[in-house]
């Protein structure tokens, strides 16, 4: 058996038998991997406090033919204050789902990594809306998989349409659509646009600087939960968890 040191973040964890726990690790060392706590459950183990949801942590684990087990954990942060409110639960159980679908066994992705870590950071200890964090992470997840909405120019044309009074926004055609070309999306404002662009702009670690009104942050989240379940999948889980805060 191998033993490895792995810096993660505890995206899954189901439980199993009387006292132990599946965990599913997003680590920057190998992106995805599933692992064993045994008696973690119980409450003076060891293992209790590293086997929790969005625990971030070094964890040491062995490998016997490519099934992990973890033998000990130098937790480096608990994020706890997300136990204690149940919408940023929700959005970091949704955050961390949504990369559970965009990372594979033995694939790095520092940059997923980094995004997630520090949309946990933020939830769990800034007074930023989490909502606003929401849509900073979902518009960063989405251009890191492959799927950043056009904003500039019209997705089917490629005309600059960034002095367009009239525009549309469908997430099946990639973005914005101007008003010559056909489409099945929605009227959209300049003003979402560019506060989309500007998110695009900012690094991870100033992501809590987001500031959306609340009119506006229901047009983004909009747009932005259409474009991820065209992405991922209407049926996907995630985008499913977050629905609720389109009502
Ligand atoms: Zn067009």
């Amino acid at each position: 058996m191998a033993a490895e040191t792995l810096n993660g973040i505890v995206i899954g964890c189901t439980d199993y038998r009387d006292n132990d726990r599946m965990l599913t690790l997003f680590t920057v060392e190998r992106g995805r991997v599933d692992c064993k706590a045994r008696n973690c459950r119980k409450p003076t183990a060891p293992l209790l406090a590293c086997a929790q949801p969005f625990v971030y942590g070094e964890y040491t684990v062995f490998f016997a033919k490519d099934r992990g087990t973890v033998d000990s954990c130098d937790v480096r942060e608990s994020f706890y204050a997300l136990r204690e409110d149940p919408d940023r639960f929700l959005i970091a159980s949704a955050a961390a789902r949504f990369c559970l679908s965009a990372i594979e066994p033995d694939t790095p992705n520092e940059r997923l990594f980094m995004l997630l870590y520090h949309t946990l950071s933020f939830l769990a200890y800034s007074e930023q809306n989490p909502l606003d964090l929401l849509c900073g992470f979902l518009i960063h997840f989405l251009d890191r998989i492959g799927y950043r909405p056009v904003l500039t120019h019209c997705a089917v044309c490629r005309r600059d349409v960034r002095s367009d009074a009239v525009l549309f926004y469908s997430a099946e055609a990639g973005g914005t659509v101007c008003v010559a070309c056909p489409h099945g999306g929605r009227p959209v404002s300049r003003t979402a646009l560019e506060a989309m662009r500007r998110m695009l702009l900012l690094e991870d670690r100033d992501l809590n600087r987001i500031r959306m009104s609340e009119s506006l942050r229901k047009d983004v989240l909009a747009l932005l939960i259409e474009t991820a379940s065209q992405a991922l999948g209407a049926q996907d889980r995630a985008v499913k968890m977050l629905e609720q805060f389109l009502l």
